[in-house]
Parts: C-alpha cells; sequence; structure tokens
C-alpha cells in the first residue's frame, strides 16, 4: 500500500514531549497517587502517542472516512434494517438532563427519565398488542434470552417443568437457536416449504407436552409473511407451549399489525433497527421485551410504574428472573426511540411499513431479470437473491458485495439466510429517496453487466475502497493488534 503522510499510525506521528493538552498540577503532581494500593499502581507510564491536537483530531477524522455508515450512504443491510437516524433523536439523546443522570438517581429526581422509560414502554406495547413492556435487555439477542427466561419462569410457576424444548423454522436468524441454548432449552428445527414459509405439517410431529415455545420471525428471514400464524399458534397453544415473536424485524408491520393478535405471548422488538438507533459493530443496541396479559410478573426488575397521582416509580419484586441489566438498560437508544416515535406520530409511523415494503418490491422488480430469485412472492421490507441467474461467469456474491461498495453502497447481507447458496439479501428503508434506490439498481444492472462482459472488474473488486479486499482467515488466525506488528509487516 503506498501510505500517504496522513495515512500513518498515530504512534508513528508521536514526537516525544508533545502535548495535545494540560493536565492540572493536582491531578499530575505525585500526590495523587497516594491513596492508591501499591499494587494497583502502574510501574512504567502508559505507552501514550504524544501528539498536538489538530493530528489528533486529522487521525480520527481521517480514519472514520475509511468507514463506511448510513450518514455516508445507502445502506442496504438485509435483516438489520439500516435505517436513517433522523438527528432530532441525538439531540434528545444528549439532552443534559437525560445525558447525565446518575444511574442511581433517586426516583424522585429523575421523575422525567422515569416518565420518557414509561411512555416508550407503553408506545411500545400498544405497537407490539403486549400488556407491558420491560426496556432493559441491551440487544435482540438479550431480549430473546429474556423473554425464554420469562416462558420457563411461567412454566416452571404452573408446575410444568418437563418443558425443555423451543422450536425454531429452519430460516430463522441464529440468535434463536443460540439464545434457547443459553437459556437452558433444547432446540428442534421444523423444515420450511419451497414457499419461503414454516412447513405446518412438518410442525404437527414436533408438538408435545416436551415443548416449552415456538420461536417466530414474521416476516421471517426471506422477508416473506407467515400467512399461517393463526393456525400455527393455536396448535402450539393446544399443546401448552407459548408462543414467541422476534420482533427485530418489525419494521414492515408498525402501525399495521400486532403480534399479539396474531396470538404470541412474548416478542421483543430491536429499538436499533425498527426504530432507528444507529448500529453497528456490536452496539449500541436495546431489545426490549414485552408480554401478554398474565405474564407480567415474569418480567424483570426493576420495572416502571405510573402511580395513581401521576408520579413514577422504580419497582423491584421478587420475580423470577431477577434483572437482566444494568438499571432500565441503554437508556439513550430509548430516548432515540421515543424521538422517533414521537416525531412520526401515529400515521408517520403507520407509513414506514407500507414504504418500506414498497421500496423492496420495487427494488426486487427492477432485477429480477438479472438476478435470481431464491422464492418468487411479495415480499414484505426485504427479500433475498440467490445469485445473479447466470451462474456461467464465475462471479460470486462475495464479489456483488465488493464491488457494490467500489460503486459507494454498502453491500447487502450476503450468504444468509443459508437457504440459499448465493444469498444476497437487500433491505431498503422507508427513508431513501426514489433516486437513491433507482441509482442502486443502476449499480446492481452495470455490475450484471460487467459480470457478464468484463467480469475481472468484478471478481477483483473492490478496487478503490481505502483497503481492498482483506484476507479474512489471515486476520482471524494472525491478528496484529499493535502498532508494531502492523509496521513491522507493512
Ligand atoms: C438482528 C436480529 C436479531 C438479533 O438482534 P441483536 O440486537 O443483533 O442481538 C434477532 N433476530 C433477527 C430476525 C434479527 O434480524
Amino acid at each position: 500500500m503506498n501510505r500517504t503522510f496522513y495515512d500513518k499510525l498515530i504512534f508513528e506521528l508521536s514526537h516525544k514531549g508533545r502535548k495535545g493538552c494540560r493536565v492540572p498540577a493536582a491531578v499530575a503532581s505525585d500526590d495523587s497517587t497516594a491513596s492508591l494500593p501499591a499494587a494497583l499502581r502502574r510501574e512504567k507510564p502508559l505507552l501514550l502517542p504524544e501528539v498536538d491536537e489538530p493530528t489528533v483530531v486529522r487521525h480520527y477524522t481521517n480514519l472514520s472516512t475509511n468507514n463506511f455508515g448510513v450518514d455516508t450512504g445507502f445502506y442496504p443491510l438485509g435483516s438489520c434494517t439500516m435505517k436513517y437516524n433522523p438527528k432530532i433523536n441525538e439531540e434528545m439523546a444528549s439532552l443534559p438532563g437525560m445525558s447525565a443522570l446518575h444511574p442511581a438517581t433517586p426516583a424522585s429526581h429523575a421523575q422525567g427519565a422515569l416518565k420518557a422509560y414509561w411512555t416508550l414502554q407503553s408506545m411500545l406495547s400498544e405497537i407490539g398488542g403486549m400488556s407491558e413492556f420491560s426496556l432493559n435487555p441491551f440487544a435482540g439477542a438479550h431480549g430473546e434470552l429474556t423473554g425464554l427466561m420469562v416462558i420457563r419462569a411461567y412454566h416452571d410457576a404452573n408446575g410444568d417443568t418437563a418443558r425443555d424444548t423451543v422450536i425454531i423454522p429452519d430460516s430463522a436468524h441464529g440468535t434463536n437457536p443460540a439464545s434457547s441454548a443459553v437459556a437452558g432449552l433444547k432446540v428442534v428445527e421444523v423444515k420450511s416449504l419451497p414457499d419461503g414459509t414454516v412447513d405446518v405439517e412438518a410442525l404437527k410431529p414436533l408438538l408435545g407436552p416436551h415443548v416449552a415455545a415456538m420461536m417466530m420471525t414474521n416476516p421471517n428471514t426471506l422477508g416473506i409473511f407467515e400467512s399461517r400464524i393463526p393456525e400455527i399458534t393455536r396448535m402450539v397453544h393446544d399443546c401448552g407451549a407459548l408462543m414467541y415473536y422476534d420482533g427485530a424485524n418489525l419494521n414492515p408491520l408498525v402501525g399495521v399489525a400486532r403480534p399479539g393478535d396474531m396470538g404470541f405471548d412474548v416478542m421483543h422488538i430491536n429499538l436499533h433497527k425498527t426504530f432507528s438507533t444507529p448500529h453497528g459493530g456490536g452496539g449500541p443496541g436495546s431489545g426490549p421485551v414485552g408480554v401478554r396479559k398474565g405474564l407480567e410478573q415474569f418480567l424483570p426488575n426493576p420495572r416502571v410504574v405510573r402511580n395513581d397521582d401521576g408520579t413514577f416509580d422504580l419497582v423491584t419484586t421478587d420475580t423470577a428472573l431477577g434483572s437482566v441489566s444494568a438499571t432500565l438498560g441503554n437508556f439513550a437508544v430509548q430516548l432515540r426511540a421515543l424521538s422517533y416515535i414521537l416525531s412520526l406520530g401515529h400515521e408517520g409511523l403507520a407509513e414506514v411499513g407500507p414504504m418500506a415494503t414498497l421500496a423492496a418490491n420495487y427494488i426486487k422488480e427492477s432485477l429480477r431479470d438479472k438476478y435470481l430469485l431464491g422464492v418468487d412472492r411479495v415480499c414484505k421490507h426485504e427479500f433475498v437473491f440467490d445469485g445473479l441467474i447466470d451462474k456461467s461467469t464465475g462471479v460470486t456474491t462475495l464479489n456483488i458485495a465488493k464491488r457494490l461498495l467500489d460503486n459507494g453502497f454498502h453491500a447487502p447481507t450476503i450468504y444468509f439466510p443459508l437457504l440459499f447458496h448465493e444469498s444476497l439479501m437487500i433491505e431498503p428503508t422507508e427513508t431513501e429517496s426514489l433516486e437513491t434506490i433507482d441509482a442502486f439498481i443502476d449499480v446492481m444492472r452495470e455490475i450484471a453487466r460487467e459480470a457478464a462482459e468484463e467480469p475481472e472488474k468484478v471478481l477483483n473488486a473492490p478496487l478503490n475502497t481505502p483497503i481492498r479486499k482483506p484476507d479474512e482467515t489471515a486476520a482471524a488466525l494472525n491478528p496484529k493488534v499493535t502498532y508494531q506488528d502492523l509496521l513491522a509487516n507493512g
């Protein structure tokens, strides 16, 4: 790689004695360590780059431009709902009264924050058709785990302790079986039909007194609406098990249909998907879990309640679950979601799903003569191509994804779901303009043309990203985690 001055690592720019800030004398004095136990004191000074402020600012600003984000461009990452996060949400989350609130502030001094929490909890209950939500879990998978623990606690409370199995469709997100395993439950897979929906006939023999729950995503990870939900929920309830709704994909349904009305007992919502908080690289997230009437007492501690006089309280009960997070979860993410819901209002929220669905179907229909449709049906907010129709070019889904980066678009989700060999899972969101979506379609068509006429371009992509195609295996087997490693290896 040809490195310019600004590609240098921050340690290479270090200059002995150079300072970017002045540390107040009291902190810097030797006395300040006097109260620290000797065992905790650092023996050698910490190795830090010694640089001036402009160098630090330029270093991080330049680094940030090597990255791709929703604020940089279209990010059609299927299953992840990478929607634009309106800036008003950031303003609300950074109000000093909210962002500077100490987690241990007594309820009497945190009425505004508790009201915000309670309001969001009530709105999610309304949106999901549930009786009560706990906003405490930190992510979708954490919400699943909490929900499954609620289900276990419910069966235990009924003395129904032999129920140790969860039924999960083969199209499910990987977190579903993982959360079940963490909750101490066994997983049984139910197959999908060629049309992408759960095979109800295959489900029947799997049911019985050992089943604790069935988990479903609707629309499923193929973006297909599971039209036989009423029948499935009846069968599962008849065998004494509960229905769990993985609501990470709530985007197309929000304001249109409610999992509670479909017969689901427990659900989670990903605030960092449907409710606009930006996410990626592991955070930040929030996975509120909701329950139908009769299951509220199994929700984790603490819960926020509104008293008759309109004030709010934090309550801790002897719930079987105890608590699942520090205090009330990821409060800044909750505030962004509340701001998003309030700024859209009832009417705005009801337009989200239909617009996202329209965008997905528009892209699907505009590309179906070049890309192979795994399941050829009207989709909801996302859909899956099984690579190019013309497989003779040798161009794979990975190559297409890399070539999109050359053209300024983030790649869709690739090689998931596992139902197809060359999955390319595309999810536009309602926040994208028609012009952006048309530009994406043009690039996808151009990549199909290149694949046929000049495949080298696609096979060698990306050609103009700051970092070309990294060797992912070598990076995992032999990670370079210090700047000396990087310098030694170029
Ligand atoms: C994203 C997603 C999850 C997991 O959510 P995390 O916040 O990443 O833990 C679960 N199920 C589905 C369908 C998802 O799309």
